[in-house]
């Protein structure tokens, strides 16, 4: 059999070393008969798993010792209630930059438990003669004493994403779900950082947490305790039973980040996997995407055949051909290949050369 991309944008592929050793170990966890999933959380073990994983990122990232590092539950939207229920306090205010479906929903859910606490919601996702960009302008000048800012920068959904760095006086909240660890980033321009793991970490379910410990000095808003950053630090991410078996899978994957290059390796193969698929879709007519070149995702690209009537037929050659999973999403329609860290060079060359055949196809 030939080999199988799986370009799906989430729970999204993981890295094949992962998964064999994962497999390997499923049922008799280094030598201890049980599977590591079968284990109490406060196991020695365990803890021993969960502070490797910790490690390895603080190590991948260079996380600052004045930030915690939290495990936590319910994915990325777990945390859009969790960062509003943990820094927003029953009177603050806080700015939420909307550039696409992810960091739309963010602000709703904030404004669902806001209270009378206040989210103001800007729109920075400008479109040009049907290209899509983002504006960052109109944040200068505002002078709001907003307890943070949030935004998302990658929109999964849309293919935008903001390399510009977001200055303002705020401590910058960013849902980094979708392109945590895919480029080099300097946590400390950031008050707090999460991601939902099924993209660029591990199993759906985990969120990861990057904190400034400042941040949990200030009154918050009553909330679930399981979303509660102070109790999850008091109880070193254990205050219930955390998902461990993601937690682990997390760890490995961080483990194989550390061997193939870290950080800086991952950038530049991203940029190199990017430009491929991007020059492709530029030079046939038959392709098009609609974001303007300096906010054009890494991670996840979007595009529209010219004839959108062999939609049905383009899908069904891919997955014949073993690339999977490139519907685009409901709301935006057309393609998207979501091309993660796991995803080889190779893999998007596939998708290339078969959207080179069947441009050529249908000329
Ligand atoms: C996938 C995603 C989410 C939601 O993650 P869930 O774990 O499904 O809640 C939030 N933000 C971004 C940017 C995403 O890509």
């Amino acid at each position: 059999m030939s080999a199988i991309y799986n370009f799906c944008a989430g729970p999204a592929m993981l890295p094949t070393a992962v998964m064999h050793k994962a497999q390997k170990e499923f049922v008799d966890w280094q030598g201890h008969g049980v599977s590591v999933m079968e284990i109490s959380h406060r196991s020695k073990d365990y803890m021993a798993v969960a502070a490797k994983a910790e490690q390895r990122l603080r190590e991948l990232m260079a996380i600052p010792d004045n930030y915690h590092v939290l495990f936590m539950h319910g994915g990325g939207r777990g945390q859009f209630s969790a960062v509003a229920s943990n820094l927003l306090g029953s009177h603050g205010r806080a700015l939420y930059l909307v550039s696409g479906q992810w960091s739309k929903a963010a602000a709703e859910e904030a404004q669902k438990i806001a209270g009378h606490a206040q989210i103001d919601v800007v729109d920075i996702c400008v479109e040009d003669d049907g290209i899509r960009h983002v504006e960052l302008s109109p944040l200068s000048g505002a002078a709001e004493d907003y307890r943070y800012l949030h935004y998302c920068p990658n929109e999964t959904v849309d293919g935008i994403e903001i390399f510009e760095n977001i200055d303002c006086p705020w401590p910058v909240v960013a849902d980094m779900s979708s392109n945590i660890l895919s480029r080099e980033i300097d946590v400390s321009r950031f008050g707090l950082i999460y991601a939902g793991a099924q993209k660029n970490i591990g199993p759906s379910g985990l969120a990861i947490v990057i904190v400034r410990q400042d941040l949990l000095s200030l009154p918050s808003l009553t909330q679930a305790s399981i979303l509660d950053y102070r109790l999850a630090r008091d109880n070193d991410s254990m205050f219930n039973t955390p998902p461990t078996f993601a937690w682990y899978l997390a760890g490995e994957v961080f483990a194989w980040l550390q061997e193939h290059g870290g950080v800086s390796a991952m950038d530049l193969n991203n940029i190199h996997k990017a430009k491929l698929l991007y020059h492709c879709i530029d030079s046939h007519p038959f392709y098009r995407n609609n974001v303007a070149k300096e906010n054009r995702s890494r991670m996840n690209v979007t595009f529209h055949l010219a004839d959108e009537s062999l939609n049905g037929e383009f899908l069904a050659q891919a997955e014949a051909r073993g690339l999977l999973a490139l519907k685009g999403h409901r709301i935006v329609g057309g393609m998207r290949a979501s091309i993660y860290n796991a995803m080889p060079y190779e893999g998007v060359q596939a998708l290339v050369n078969f959207m080179t055949e069947f441009a050529e196809q249908h000329a």
